[in-house]
This record gives structure tokens, C-alpha cells and sequence, in this order.
């Protein structure tokens, strides 16, 4: 971990000729609560082992340089011009934060910026989450601000909604914040409330990806996010319940003449997954992996026949892990349509549960999945706290 900081340190050196200051944030997976949040739900994500690191140093012209070292290019441009001009390249991520900052009304001088990461991009992870979140805390130390973790969660998923353009939820950015190591963390989408879980220490988590990415992928995505919005248009309408967060199985039953099939089979995934995250938190609470581990297999078969969400290889996934001695539960894990699976094993068995799952994944389809074996890191807070104390 320090060995990254100090190359981020020295990335920046060599490329501006002066030293900075370094601020990381990790990447995150989600244990169980999928595309729950939306409709104002429940999620169970952690923070994991991967981070990117920015790194900050003033500059006295009033411009912004942002150098990525993993793309291995410069943006700039001048801090007091900026308008929302978003110009689909990664910059925008870090470009998008600086924008939120300043229409929050913090005064950002001059400064240059290095990044660099760790985090698959594009993978599921939330590499996204990660540069904005690292970017968001350098800026602020930057700019000698502070701001509590609700607020730089949701200024930096507003860079991403707003700025980058992309549609996603707040789970991401609020748990790349305010995760903690050893905990899972329980958000209540709606009121953003959360708890801290205690993941047991002798279990890993292991993420592992399908190298699937299906090119009709957004297309589904959206597909699946207007099925939702219209059941849950029905539900307001014949029984006032606003979001999906608050109805029950028996209400969607109640309308179920009035909507499509697909529509009820969408909004029925999101109302068990509620009910499973509840149930989760509570096997957590109990340090009862057994029952996790089935609750994640129960939301696989949801995410696969409700939510329609899955697909062959992932399930392929899902079915070997489970045949593995030490595994406690797999699912699809993220939007869905390929992507990553997370599976809760025994530690002991890591290393011969991944041997052995992207042995039988290539057999099965010929494809060399990458594995990562993870436990619940920092969130960027407790990160700097750290750094702090040190
Ligand atoms: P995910 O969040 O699942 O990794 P996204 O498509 O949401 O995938 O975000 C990936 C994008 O985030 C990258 O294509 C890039 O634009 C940006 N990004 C992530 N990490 C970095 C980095 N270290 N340097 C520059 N841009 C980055
Ligand atoms: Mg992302």
C-alpha cells in the first residue's frame, strides 16, 4: 500500500518536477443488493484492496493539469473558464469533481494533478467511483476545504451523473468514502443512512471476472431500468407507494394485472433483494456465513430469472464456485449482462478455489477469467485519517 504512494509520488515528481501531496481512494465490490438503488434501496458493498492515488501540487496561473499515469496523457485548461464542457475522455472524471467543487462554491487555485490506480478500469470495480473520489479529496486539500462524507459522496456521483454523463446510483462513491477495513457496509439508499458490518476475518472475498461484456449491454440496462420505472409507476398509482423500497411482494401481486410481465418479474427481483440485504445484515450480525452465503445464491437466481440480468458464462461461474470446497456463496455482482461474480470463501481455500474455478471456467468456455482475492479495506476517509496519525 505504501509502495503506491510513494510510486504516485514520484510519478508526479518526474512529470512536473515537484513534489505533492497524495490522496487515495479504494475501489469497491458489492456483496449483495443489486440494482436497488434506484428505487431507494439496499446495498452491501465494502471497499477492496485496489485504489488510485492522486496526487497534488499548486501551480500559480490559475489552471487545472490533470496527468494520468495509466493513460499516460495530460488535460488542462484554465480553472476560472471552466464551463461543463465534458469532452468523453477520462479527464472528464477528475474535470467533472473540480466543476462540483466549485458549484458547491469552494475556490480552487491553480494546481497539477497526478493520478494513478491500480483498479481495472471498466470491470465492474468502479474505477470511476475511485478517480473521483481520490480527486475530490486532494482538491479539497488543495483548496484547504473540508466537506463530510455524505457531501463528497454525492458531489462526486454528481460529477459522474452530471458532468461525465453516466447514470449511476450513489452506492459507488458513498462507500469509496466512508468504507471501513474488516466491515461491510449496509446503505440505505433513500435516507443514506449506514451501518458497519463485521465481515468474519476468516473469510475472503473473491471477485472474479467473466471477461463478458455483451455489446448490447447498455441497451439491456436500459431496458431493465425503464421495465422497473413503469411497474413502479403502477404502484404509485393504484396504491400510492412511491418508491419500490416500500412495497411488498403481496402489493406488486395486487397489481400485477396492470403491468407487464416483465415489469412485475423486474420489480419482484427488487423487492426479495431488499428483504435479502435486510437478512444478510442479520446472518452478519450473527457471524453466520452459512446463511450469507445461500442469501447470495438466492440473489444470483433472482438476478438471473427476475431481473433477467445474467448471463451464460457468469452462470457458469456461479455453478463451479459453489462446487468448491470452502465456498459459502457466488453471484453476479454490478449491473449485470457480464461483468463480475463475488463469491464469500473460507481463507484457507482461496488460493485453491481460484486455481480451480478459472481452470473449469477455460475448460468450460474457453475464456481465462481474472480473479482477485479481497477482504474490506479503508474508504478514503479512514485512509487519510490514517495518514494522519501516522
Ligand atoms: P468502472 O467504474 O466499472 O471501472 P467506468 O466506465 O464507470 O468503469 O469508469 C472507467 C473510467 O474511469 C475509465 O475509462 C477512465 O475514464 C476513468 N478512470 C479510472 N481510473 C482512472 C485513472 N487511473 N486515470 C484516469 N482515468 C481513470
Ligand atoms: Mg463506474
Amino acid at each position: 500500500m505504501k509502495v503506491e504512494r510513494e510510486t504516485a509520488l514520484r510519478a508526479h515528481e518526474q512529470r512536473f518536477r515537484e513534489a505533492g501531496r497524495v490522496f487515495g481512494a479504494p475501489a469497491r465490490v458489492n456483496l449483495i443488493g443489486e440494482h436497488t438503488d434506484y428505487t431507494g434501496g439496499l446495498v452491501m458493498p465494502m471497499a477492496i484492496g485496489f485504489r488510485t492515488e492522486a496526487v497534488v501540487s499548486g501551480r500559480s496561473d490559475g489552471r487545472a493539469v490533470f496527468y494520468s499515469e495509466n493513460f499516460g496523457e495530460e488535460a488542462s485548461f484554465e480553472i476560472a473558464s471552466m464551463g461543463r464542457s465534458p469532452e468523453g475522455r477520462w479527464s472528464d472524471y477528475p474535470a467533472g469533481v473540480l466543476w462540483c467543487l466549485r458549484e458547491e462554491g469552494i475556490e480552487v487555485g491553480g494546481f497539477n494533478m497526478t493520478l494513478v490506480g491500480d483498479v481495472p478500469l471498466g470491470a465492474g470495480l468502479s474505477s470511476s467511483a475511485s478517480v473521483e473520489v481520490a480527486t475530490a479529496m486532494a482538491l479539497l486539500a488543495h483548496a484547504g476545504a473540508s466537506l463530510p462524507m455524505e457531501k463528497i459522496a454525492t458531489l462526486c456521483r454528481r460529477a459522474e451523473n452530471e458532468y461525465v454523463g453516466a447514470k449511476s446510483g450513489i452506492m459507488d462513491q458513498f462507500v469509496v468514502v466512508g468504507a471501513v477495513a474488516e466491515r461491510a457496509m449496509l446503505l440505505d439508499c433513500r435516507s443514506l443512512e449506514y451501518e458497519l458490518l463485521p465481515l468474519p476475518a476468516q473469510v475472503r472475498v473473491v471477485i472474479c471476472n467473466s471477461m463478458v461484456k455483451h455489446a448490447v449491454a447498455t441497451g439491456e440496462y436500459g431496458d431493465r431500468r425503464d421495465e422497473v420505472e413503469a411497474g413502479q409507476a403502477v404502484l404509485r398509482k393504484r396504491l400510492g407507494i412511491e418508491l419500490l423500497r416500500d412495497a411488498t411482494v403481496a402489493d406488486l401481486e395486487a397489481c400485477r394485472d396492470e403491468m407487464s410481465a416483465a415489469s412485475f418479474a423486474r420489480c419482484r427481483h427488487i423487492i426479495t433483494e431488499n428483504g435479502r440485504v435486510v437478512m444478510a445484515k442479520e446472518a452478519l450480525l450473527r457471524g453466520d456465513v452459512e446463511r450469507f452465503g445461500r442469501l447470495m445464491v438466492e440473489a444470483h437466481a433472482s438476478m438471473r430469472d427476475d431481473f433477467a440480468a445474467s448471463c451464460e458464462e457468469v452462470d457458469v461461474l456461479v455453478e463451479i464456485a459453489m462446487r468448491q470446497e470452502g465456498c459459502y456463496g457466488a453471484r453476479i455482482t454490478g449491473g449485470g449482462f457480464g461483468g463480475c461474480t463475488v463469491n464469500v470463501v473460507r481463507a484457507a481455500d482461496a488460493e485453491p478455489f481460484v486455481e480451480a474455478l478459472r481452470g473449469e471456467y477455460a475448460e468450460k468456455t474457453a475464456i481465462a477469467a481474472e480473479c482477485f482475492v479481497c477482504a474490506p479495506g479503508d474508504g478514503a476517509l479512514a485512509m487519510a485519517a490514517q495518514e494522519v496519525g501516522r
